[in-house]
């Protein structure tokens, strides 16, 4: 196993096994997922998400559709056309592309979306799902530092596991999945570094996760030697997108580590096409329809 963790690499060998599992369940259904992608108003690093999606989801063979609302749309307008494709069996994936416009209020909204059809697995039911074990449909994010981890194929269980972040969409459901593989989980923030605490917490991590955005914060003597080291970070610098970890010096002593770019990112996409597949099986299971 290389040290470096090669996320195009990753996301490809994952595409592969959605792939056929697509295959599979267009014999067996005559039908394939269909996601409705909603984002409002423009945003180019939304737009870049997309294009991202609209390629890996035709490359799978998953059906994609974008819909451009209007950046005045009103809230309420919002929830009428969520609540649309609830109802709509067509439709078996939905998501809001953040930022939204500052008149909407976006976990307000994001939450009207059908729990079966909650691509990002990010709605109040599946994050308490994710408590008990429960869901199949997990934020992407979380499922691709962990797709990273498993790669490796080194147990977690009992290693000491420090995440750098404790946000709703990275930080806390991570600690979740990390507690599932029973590792030993510390979720670091702000009030850490406040404490001066957080280099001792880093330096004994067997597995770092980094998820501040802040380039190059986590510097490389910090990280203990053989550490397993994923940098959620995505910073602009100079004209360059880079990661939390100060990568040239943390791969000398780290045992796996991922680059920025090409590491969580391209995994991330894969894992929103995966929770797709897995709504799609829900559905359908949920209307007999096998
Ligand atoms: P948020 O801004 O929501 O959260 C950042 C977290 O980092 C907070 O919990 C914050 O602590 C903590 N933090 C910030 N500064 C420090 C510090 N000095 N010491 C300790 N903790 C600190 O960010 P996101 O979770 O949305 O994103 C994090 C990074 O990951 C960004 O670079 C983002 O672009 C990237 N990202 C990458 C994705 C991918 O697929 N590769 C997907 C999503 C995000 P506190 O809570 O106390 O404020």
């Amino acid at each position: 196993m290389p040290k470096i963790l090669d996320g195009r690499l990753l996301a490809q060998r994952i595409k592969e096994d959605l792939k056929k599992e697509i295959t599979l369940l267009k014999e067996k259904t005559g039908r394939v997922p269909h996601l409705v992608i909603l984002m409002i108003g423009r945003d180019e690093g939304a737009s870049a998400y997309a294009n991202s999606q609209q390629k890996t989801a035709f490359e799978i063979g998953i059906q994609y559709e974008l819909r451009t609302l209007p950046e005045n749309i009103l809230e309420g307008a919002v929830i009428d056309i969520i609540k649309e494709l609830n109802r709509d069996t067509s439709v078996h994936g939905i998501m809001i592309h953040k930022p939204v416009p500052a008149a909407i209020h976006y976990r307000r909204a994001a939450n009207y979306i059908d729990t079966a059809k909650d691509l990002e697995g990010i709605n109040v039911t599946n994050i308490g799902k994710m408590i008990f074990g429960e869901t199949t449909i997990i934020p992407c994010t979380p499922a691709a530092v962990m797709a990273h981890i498993k790669s490796i194929e080194i147990p977690i269980r009992g290693k000491d596991a420090v995440i750098v972040g404790r946000s709703e969409i990275v930080g806390k459901p991570l600690s979740l999945l990390l507690l599932q593989e029973e590792a030993t989980v510390t979720i670091c923030h702000r009030a850490t570094s406040a404490a001066n605490k957080l280099i001792d917490h880093i330096k004994r991590a067997d597995i770092l996760v980094a998820a501040l955005g802040r380039p190059f914060f986590v510097k490389g003597e910090w990280i203990k030697e053989g550490a397993i080291v994923i940098d959620v970070g995505i910073n602009q610098l100079d004209g360059k997108i880079v990661g939390d970890v100060e990568f040239t010096e943390a791969q000398k002593r780290a045992g796996y580590i991922t680059p920025v770019p090409g590491g969580v990112g391209p995994v991330t996409v894969v894992m929103l096409m995966r929770n797709g597949i897995e709504a799609f099986k829900t559905q359908i299971n949920n209307h007999n329809k096998f």
